[in-house]
């Protein structure tokens, strides 16, 4: 815990050169996490940042921590591994929306459900920025993409429904350039016990430019963004715009306000992250542009017991019951039988 205290932002900088296209927004993630990572006081041998492939995925190149760029879509399936032998271990697993929701969206939900104490950032650019912009999971109907020249007819996924669908106990959501929101999702994440699911809305300059602009954009995003709050109305809108949102039988809705009214008054929902059931995160990831803003922050957050401290406890239990286990004598016993040639 010294040693993790004196550490600096330059202590999580690699010596590799920096490959992604002038503009991109995986550089704003990147200097934020690592401008995060001295401050959670955590040893640096102790981090261990885990992709598959993608543009994210080049990540663990540049952190100066223990790392793995492993295969498509399967980040999660070697970070479960690892934190299940290694349950001391700070272990993140870096993402995007090709990766983690097309190719590796089986391996995603089992993690997610087991509640592993893993950090999973899914950067969405809602396009393949890697392989040169064809539609992605994420992609908007309609998103004219190479792939795609006269419009994609898929329904899309949204990350926060999928994540909630699949019984996450920490699900939230940031933006590449918004530095001081994504430190702090960052460092709850990091502070919750199980699996924390981000969604990092993140620009492609190259491939699908400005697809999050309205809430990228200092001027806007007081009117296109709901910021939610533990224990704070669902208010947004600058002055003048002032509205917040009702939520009626899992229905959300838009009530306006006047700038000094009390939202109360106006039945505006209070945000409450630790509710039981997800049917509230759900309607705030119901959410979607341009009828309403777009929410960040955190959706949810709720206490179950972690896969690693659960499996930890089956395998203590059972060697004070029937002792050390022989792995040959395992091998060798019961129903086995000889192959003649
Ligand atoms: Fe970033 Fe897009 Fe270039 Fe990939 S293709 S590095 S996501 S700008």
């Amino acid at each position: 815990m010294a040693e993790a205290l004196k550490l600096t932002t330059r202590d999580f900088q690699s010596d590799q050169d920096v490959r992604w296209c002038p503009g991109c927004g995986d550089y704003s993630i990147l200097a934020n996490v690592q401008r995060v990572m001295p401050e959670l006081g955590v040893p640096r041998e102790n981090f261990v940042f885990i992709s598959g492939i993608g543009c994210s995925s080049r990540f663990p190149y540049y952190m100066n921590t223990y790392g793995m760029h492993t295969i498509h879509g399967r980040a999660p399936a070697f970070a479960s591994g690892i934190k299940a032998s290694r349950p001391d271990l700070s272990v993140w697993v870096v993402t995007g929306d090709g990766d983690g929701l097309s190719i590796g969206g089986n391996h995603l939900l089992h993690t997610i459900r087991r509640n592993i104490d893993l950090q999973i950032l899914l950067f969405n650019n809602r396009v393949y920025g890697l392989t040169k912009g064809q539609y992605s999971p994420t992609s908007r109907l309609g998103m004219k993409t190479k792939s795609t020249p006269e419009g994609a007819i898929d329904h899309p996924v949204d990350p926060i429904a999928f994540a909630l669908g699949a019984s996450a106990t920490f699900v939230a959501r940031t933006v590449d350039v918004h530095a001081s929101h994504l430190k702090y999702v960052l460092e709850r994440a990091h502070a919750h016990k199980g699996t924390a699911f981000i969604e990092i809305l993140q620009n492609c300059p190259v491939f699908n430019d400005d697809e999050w602009l309205e809430v990228e954009d200092r001027k806007q995003r007081a009117d296109t963004t709901l910021v939610l709050e533990d224990g704070k109305p669902l208010v947004w809108g600058s002055e003048g715009q002032r509205r917040g949102i009702r939520i009626e039988n899992g229905i959300p809705s838009i009530v306006k306000l006047a700038d000094d009214q009390d939202p109360a008054a106006r039945g505006v929902a209070i945000h409450y992250e630790r509710h039981e059931s997800p049917a509230y995160a759900f309607a705030l990831a119901s959410l979607q542009r341009p009828e309403f803003p777009v929410p960040i922050g955190v959706f949810r957050a709720v206490k179950r017991p972690t896969y690693e401290t659960m499996l930890e406890d089956q395998v203590t239990s059972a060697i004070e019951q029937r002792g050390r286990g022989d792995l040959r004598a395992l091998l060798h016993s019961g129903d086995t039988w000889t192959v003649e040639a």
